[in-house]
């Protein structure tokens, strides 16, 4: 054979060729059996005519084969008329030799045309093999005829194993709808595509993308299918996962109950290119010197999908309806969107903030929103995911809270009031009688003979530094009264303490009590309201000589403050009282908690909500026999060196 193929290829469902000795050695011993007979036994028949069955089976091997066979026969022939009737006889075995030499030569002839068309049929079937694509071909019945090198390398099955199976049961082939009617769709259109399921050799199940042409004879019936398939499982399996994500993700998207968008931003990223191609190397202050850029981008970028929940926050009826630019529902109140534009710019994958949405009827809702920017790739500019909150009732109920919080403290603040009248009455008393004494001392000394006007003078001073003292009172207590915020003021606590000692000096005076300050130096300044500390300190001081009143010998307050830690100062004020029972202690800051006759337990339960408001605690300590110490903390006011 002129080919070499490194594979056999086998057509038909016939066996393969036998090989090419045994052949060989049959077309010989024919031969020379066909001699033998022709030569040396009397009959007269055209025995050499046997010799085409020789060139027919040297036809099997090779064309040399064919070729010798043939040279062979005829010479064969050519000796045995020679040797049985010589050179001189002419008669009927001549016509016999004549014809048998000729049926050899048309045989020889005939040999060789059919070899060149298989040779050609074989050089078309090696094309086919050259394809990766499992190919065979079928009879209309069924059973396979030719089989590719792909098939073998995919299927698992040699050619001779698979030729002359059928193929649906070889492959057990599972077909997209019913096998009948793929096989009249065949027949009608002359191919069939699909996709099927078949098994491999090993029982492994493949997706394979099936083409089917049918083949005619020249009376036009068909005379074979030639199927080709390609392994598509890898395809059709990472198809599959890609449609289930897809419809997670939808999944998701559509039941979420955060709004959620998909915006297209690809235009905002080229007019962001072409602002760098015109030189802004510094978008955020371009930005913030005009808002064109701004107006523009907020038109370009794009809504392309919202879920249901998107559109009950804008009171939308229907996707389509809501698709459109994001300039028609950011409200015009809107501070976040140039954060949004740099952040996108940077390269940022994500950013959130507040602000408002417009609804259909013109209201504006106020939302948390989050951008997902899906980073570099190309064209994922288009897939920007935004998640949207509806804040509306959280908003409500913080401002509701406020509200509440701000009435409770002024309900606090007034409930003090009759508490704090007592006090009052003593604060402002105090100063009035001692502007009545001083009075009554400066006509005494002008009274004199002599008067002495030194002395008168010092009188008036003090008058006028009493009324002063009372007209801080009333100051302070119109303050503490008002509906204001609490102020928070640098105060150097030394002072604050000697102030609030002064306002309850009669107190102090009328119990008989001492009070001993305990005051480091250098103290740093505190961050607190005035009034408030120095409300506090008066409150603990009066407490702890009520607390004093009643036991003999002496009565100490000691008032005490020192740096605790570098961001606080530490207060403490300490009674010689009977001090107090534990079951007692645990209810001190209790509002309404009193031991007192005329006491309103109002008291303490303000001084610590007080000292909590500046961020500070207030504790007590106390044995009975021992005296009560409570104690409480205030910030050291920032920028203060230690
Ligand atoms: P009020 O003085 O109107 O009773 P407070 O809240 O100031 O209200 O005090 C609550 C109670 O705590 C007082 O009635 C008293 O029994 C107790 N108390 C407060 N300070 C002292 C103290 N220094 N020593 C002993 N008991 C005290």
């Amino acid at each position: 054979m002129a080919t070499s193929v490194a594979r056999e290829i086998h057509f038909g469902p016939g066996a393969p060729p036998t090989g090419r000795i045994p052949l060989g050695l049959a077309a010989g011993l024919l031969a020379l059996a066909i001699f033998v007979v022709d030569t040396l036994t009397p009959l007269e028949g055209a025995v050499a005519v046997l010799y085409v069955v020789v060139v027919l089976l040297a036809a099997k091997i090779s064309r040399r084969d064919l070729m010798l066979a043939s040279a062979a026969s005829v010479v064969l022939t050519a000796a045995a008329y020679l040797m049985s009737h010589g050179w001189h006889h002419v008669g009927s075995p001549t016509i016999r030799a004549a014809v048998s030499l000729a049926a050899t030569g048309i045989v020889t002839f005939l040999s060789l045309q059919n070899q060149q068309a298989s040779e050609k049929l074989l050089a078309q079937a090696q094309l086919l093999d050259l394809s990766h694509d499992m190919i065979f071909v079928r009879d209309p019945a069924g059973p396979i005829t030719f089989w590719s090198r792909g098939a073998e390398e995919c299927y698992g099955w040699t050619g001779s194993e698979a030729i002359g199976r059928r193929a649906d049961d070889l492959l057990r082939t599972r077909y997209p709808s019913d096998r009948t009617g793929i096989e009249a769709e065949l027949l009608c259109r002359g191919w069939w595509v699909g996709v099927v399921r078949q098994r491999t050799k090993s029982g492994f199940e493949i997706v394979v993308e099936s083409r089917w042409a049918i083949q005619r004879d020249e009376r036009g019936r068909p005379s074979g299918v030639l199927e080709t398939h390609r392994d598509v499982t890898e395809r059709e399996a990472s198809h599959a996962a890609l449609t289930q994500s897809e419809r997670r993700y939808r999944r998701m998207f559509d039941a979420s109950r955060a709004g959620l968008q998909q915006q297209d931003w690809s235009q905002v990223r080229s007019e962001l290119r072409k602002l760098e191609r015109s030189g802004v190397q510094d978008l955020a202050s371009h930005l913030a010197h005009g808002t064109e850029f701004l107006e523009r981008a907020k038109a370009l970028v794009r809504i392309v999908d919202v879920n249901p929940a998107m559109l009950a926050i804008t009171g939308a009826g229907s996707v389509p309806t809501f698709l459109g630019s994001l300039k028609d529902i950011l409200s015009e109140t809107d501070q976040t969107f140039a954060e949004s534009v740099l952040a996108f710019a940077r390269g940022d994958r994500f950013f959130e903030g507040e602000t408002e949405v417009r609804t259909v009827d013109g209201r504006r809702v106020p939302v948390l929103f989050g951008l997902t920017f899906p980073g570099e790739e190309e064209g994922s500019d288009g897939e920007v995911l935004v998640f949207v909150v509806d804040v509306t009732e959280r908003d409500k109920a913080q401002n509701a809270l406020l509200a509440a919080q701000a009435d409770l403290a002024r309900a606090a603040r007034v409930a003090t009031l009759g508490e704090l009248t007592a006090s009052i009455a003593h604060e402002v008393n105090q100063p009035l009688a001692a502007i009545v004494t001083s009075g009554e001392a400066a006509l005494r000394w002008l009274r004199r003979d002599v008067p002495d006007l030194g002395e008168v003078s010092s009188a008036l001073t003090r008058t006028i530094d009493e009324g002063k003292r009372a007209s801080a009172i009333v100051t302070r207590i119109r303050t503490f009264l008002a509906k204001g915020q609490l102020s928070r003021d640098r105060l150097n606590p030394a002072e604050v303490i000697e102030d609030a000692v002064l306002l309850v000096e009669h107190e102090l005076a009328k119990n008989g009590v001492t009070v001993h300050m305990q005051i480091d130096a250098d103290l740093p300044e505190v961050l607190a309201d005035r009034v408030q500390f120095q409300q506090v300190l008066v409150n603990l001081m009066v407490n702890g000589a009520q607390a004093m009143a009643s036991i003999p010998g002496s009565r100490r307050l000691t008032l005490r403050a020192k740096r605790e830690a570098a961001d606080q100062v530490a207060f403490a004020v300490r009674d010689s009282g009977h001090g107090i029972a534990d079951d007692r202690l645990a209810r001190l800051f209790e509002p309404f908690f009193t031991t007192k006759n005329e006491g309103m337990g109002m008291g303490l339960a303000i001084c610590r909500s007080t000292v909590e408001a500046h961020g500070g605690r207030l504790t007590v300590q106390s044995r009975p026999g021992e005296g009560a110490t409570f104690a409480f903390t205030l910030p050291v006011a920032e920028g203060v060196s230690p």
